[in-house]
């Protein structure tokens, strides 16, 4: 799945494409995958806008457009591709966006998870899907105090809380177990018993490593030629995550793997007690 980091380099090249460019068709191949409004009007409504901009909340890509944002979430495969109409349509594209110069933007998605809402322009942040999101990892609004309002009452182990999208926005389950190890917190630990220390510790090392895997995609993607291809996770970035066996880069413990709230987890014994 992808998460923030590679969702923000999606972002970032589609914006390179997308920004002035009008919509002159839509095709809705597979229904299921517009979640809001009919295909009638999901249709309707984005023909003849123009793409103004490009955004991104949590792990969902916000296509700002004269007077809707149209808001698309990814979720295992989905992809962006750009094709010109006489490309043949592949079995698992699915939402086609015709753009002016004869370009078509495709949604593909082999899964058929992917989601897309077309919602107002003013409405964006008080609607489904994007007010249930808790705060962005850069926000001024997120502090220890924060944080710790959120936190009092949750005897969920803390792994599982930072992957609650309501409280902060874009941590997936790759980067929580390494926002964790390099907090020195074993994931199991309650986050109602987290100290102030332990709190400043997860909201700065979760800007972080969202940054440095930003970063990383932002290098990864040079190398496509297109936005094709852009799920690149930067593994060789990573500390714990995937690294079940291999020895801990700060003390050389073995790494271990185990399950919190049913998600495979990494951490050193010896670093997270
Ligand atoms: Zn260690």
């Amino acid at each position: 799945m992808p998460e923030l980091p590679e969702v923000e380099t999606v972002k970032e090249t589609l914006k390179q494409k997308l920004v002035g460019k009008k919509i002159t068709d839509v095709q809705v191949l597979y229904p299921s995958i517009v979640a809001s409004p009919t295909i009638l009007e999901f249709q309707k409504r984005m023909i003849g806008q123009t793409i103004r901009d490009m955004k991104r909340r949590g792990k969902w890509l916000i296509f700002i457009l004269d007077e809707d944002a149209l808001i698309s979430h990814l979720r295992m495969e989905g992809k962006y591709f750009f094709r010109t109409k006489e490309d043949v349509i592949t079995k698992h594209e699915h939402v086609i966006f015709t753009l002016d110069h004869n370009v078509e933007l495709r949604y593909q998605d082999t899964r058929k998870f992917g989601r897309m809402y077309l919602v107002k322009k003013e409405d964006l942040d008080t609607t489904k899907p994007l007010i249930d999101l808790g705060l962005e990892p850069w926000d001024h609004a997120l502090t220890v105090s924060y944080l710790k309002t959120c936190y009092q009452k949750k005897s969920l182990p803390i792994k599982s809380v930072l992957l609650d999208q309501s409280i902060i926005t874009g941590i997936g389950n790759i980067y929580a177990d390494e926002i964790l190890y390099l907090c020195k917190l074993n994931p199991m630990k309650k986050a109602k018993d987290l100290t102030e220390h332990d709190l400043k510790q997860i909201i700065h090392y979760t800007k972080e490593v969202l940054e440095l895997a930003i970063k990383a995609g932002g290098t990864t993607i040079r190398s496509y030629t297109s936005s094709e291809g852009v799920t690149g996770r930067f593994q060789h970035e990573l500390y714990v995550h995937g690294k079940v066996g291999e020895m801990c880069k700060c003390c050389h413990t073995t790494i271990l793997k185990t399950k919190v709230g049913g998600r495979g987890t990494y951490y050193c014994p010896t670093c997270q007690k």
